[in-house]
């Protein structure tokens, strides 16, 4: 059965828009997220409609048959064969594993590796595939204006949007990152973008002031008027795009059926996943992919020492008025969740205005309370965190059982996936469950050299080129190529503003006749 997907905001009830119209807008006009208004089922890939049979299907597919498939079910104004094109583009030699998203188990949990991509961190996984998915909405849709996309990074994003976006014809990018919040191999990653259509900026604040600027800079009308005048619109590569979020479906599906292949659970068992989160974009993608009929029981949502999350969780108010911290896992430094909203709209029975008014609140007061009704639908996730300390012994305890080196982001979820494990055998009574746990690894730990050759007690001598081979004996692996190449490049982007400045850096770089 084919449904038609339409999108609508979460904030209030105008007409619904194609996939395409979604995700070439990004954010909707009212400043709310798009959402699916119905959610198409796995077993719809079944002309029987059976589960069974539509997963036994695609146990037998490539990444990117199956990446078409889940994908089709969501984006249905595509066809097939745009999918198809778009999936062979994004997921072919740009990628250092022909699995694409390889699932190891290691130590009693299996990680799905999400790093094998061009700028070694989860975001490829979406971002590789966007501007394919954009320039073919561009084109169903008629399109003829430049798309400009602003994005907000925490580390990671902004060298995947820039690596995906660079001399894409029909599109410019900016990029802005917390100048003093990102890892020296993210920045350097960053600065040193070539393309004459790219555009990268630090500001003296952090990923929150970052995000919530690109998202007023969105919903801005008159912006949106003298952008219009010069031929071109806004667009975002941040998670609260649909476009970042669908092709986020596709592996944990893909890891269900390793999975199976592997032989560690038969078609239809459930599986439990550990997901590091900060924007909740890939834990979100999670439930999306439950919601469609995937075997999933628990989602554990991971935080770092940015806990917000862990406390909205558990006590079912959500409370930005803290203490922010720059940690080892800098791209979870979150205060503001974007896709919350999502998941509170959905908890909100779909009613828009229960969401604006929650979001109108976080907006003025910085918090907002759940019913016990909504809270009574959150019973699919737990919550658990990692300080400092924590993610560091657990890179340190992964190492020494299993040889296995992990990036800090993957050692929350980890270290979330172990303490979920033990407290849920105290429950059963040191009954094992039986449901196999996916931690999903999110970055190579070549990323961050520095911190994960401190937590393995090894001196980071020298420069970064050399602890990168100190963690390449370490671990096994080759030198990615994202790291080698770091060391020649030229510098190309030295622009710091503050918070209010985004705005004029924007218009101004707009102006520019080159770009
Ligand atoms: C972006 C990122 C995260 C957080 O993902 P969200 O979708 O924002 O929750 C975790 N780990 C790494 C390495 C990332 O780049």
């Amino acid at each position: 059965m084919k449904r038609n997907i339409l999108y609508k905001s979460t904030r209030s009830s105008t007409d619904p828009v194609t996939a395409s119209e979604a995700l070439l807008r990004g954010l909707a006009p009212d400043g709310g997220l798009y959402v699916p208004t119905e959610m198409p089922l796995l077993s719809d890939l079944d002309d029987g409609g059976d589960l069974t049979a539509a997963l036994e299907k695609l146990c037998e597919m490539d990444y990117r048959s199956l990446a078409v498939s889940v994908m089709g079910l969501l984006l249905t104004d595509f066809g097939e064969e745009e999918l198809r094109e778009c999936a062979d583009k994004a997921y072919g030699s740009g990628f250092d594993d022909e699995q694409i998203a390889p699932l190891v188990k290691k130590d009693g949990m299996y990680y799905l590796e999400l790093f094998h991509g061009r700028t070694i961190a989860f975001k490829d996984m979406a971002l590789s595939i966007l501007p394919h998915l954009m320039t073919a909405a561009s084109r169903k849709l008629g399109n003829k204006k430049d798309i400009v996309i602003l994005t907000a990074t925490s580390g990671d994003t902004g060298k995947a949007a820039l690596a995906a976006f660079a001399d894409v014809p029909g599109t410019k990018i900016i990029v802005f990152y917390p100048k003093y919040g990102v890892s020296p191999v993210q920045e350097r990653q960053m600065v040193t973008q070539r393309g004459s259509n790219v555009r990268v900026i630090g500001i003296t604040g952090n990923f929150d002031d970052a995000q919530s600027g690109v998202k007023e800079m969105l919903s801005d009308s008159t912006l949106a008027g003298e952008l219009d005048a010069t031929g071109c619109r806004f667009s975002s590569a941040n998670s609260i795009n649909i476009g970042r979020l669908v092709p986020q479906i596709a592996y944990y599906v893909w890891a269900y059926t390793r999975l199976v292949k592997s032989g560690a659970i038969t078609v239809g068992r459930p599986i439990n996943v550990a997901v590091p989160t900060g924007n909740f974009g890939n834990i979100l993608a999670c439930y999306y992919a439950k919601k469609m009929g995937l075997p999933v029981k628990k989602l554990i949502c991971a935080s770092n020492k940015n806990k917000v999350l862990y406390d909205f969780f558990t006590t079912g108010a959500y409370d930005r008025n803290r203490e922010f911290y720059v940690t080892s896992s800098p791209s979870m430094d979150i205060l503001v969740s974007s896709n919350l909203e999502r998941l509170i709209y959905e908890i909100a029975g779909c009613d828009p205005e229960k969401c604006r008014l929650l979001m109108r609140s976080l907006a003025e007061s910085g918090r907002y309370e759940l019913t016990e009704e909504m809270r009574e639908k959150l019973s699919c996730f737990e919550a658990e965190y990692a300080d400092e300390d924590d993610t560091a012994a657990e890179i340190a305890r992964v190492f020494s059982k299993a040889g296995y080196v992990i990036d800090p982001h993957t050692a929350v979820a980890s270290c979330a996936a172990r303490l979920f494990k033990e407290r849920s055998e105290d429950m059963a009574c040191g009954v094992t469950s039986d449901s196999p746990i996916v931690v999903v690894s999110t970055a190579s730990p070549f990323k961050f050299t520095g911190t994960v050759l401190g937590a393995l007690s090894r001196e980071s001598a020298g420069d970064d080129l050399e602890a990168a081979e100190t963690l390449a004996r370490l671990s096994g692996r080759p030198i990615p190529r994202a790291v080698s190449e770091l060391k020649d490049a030229q510098i190309l982007h030295d622009t710091v503003c503050g918070k209010d400045e985004m705005r004029r850096q924007v218009t101004d770089f707009l102006k520019k006749p080159t770009c």
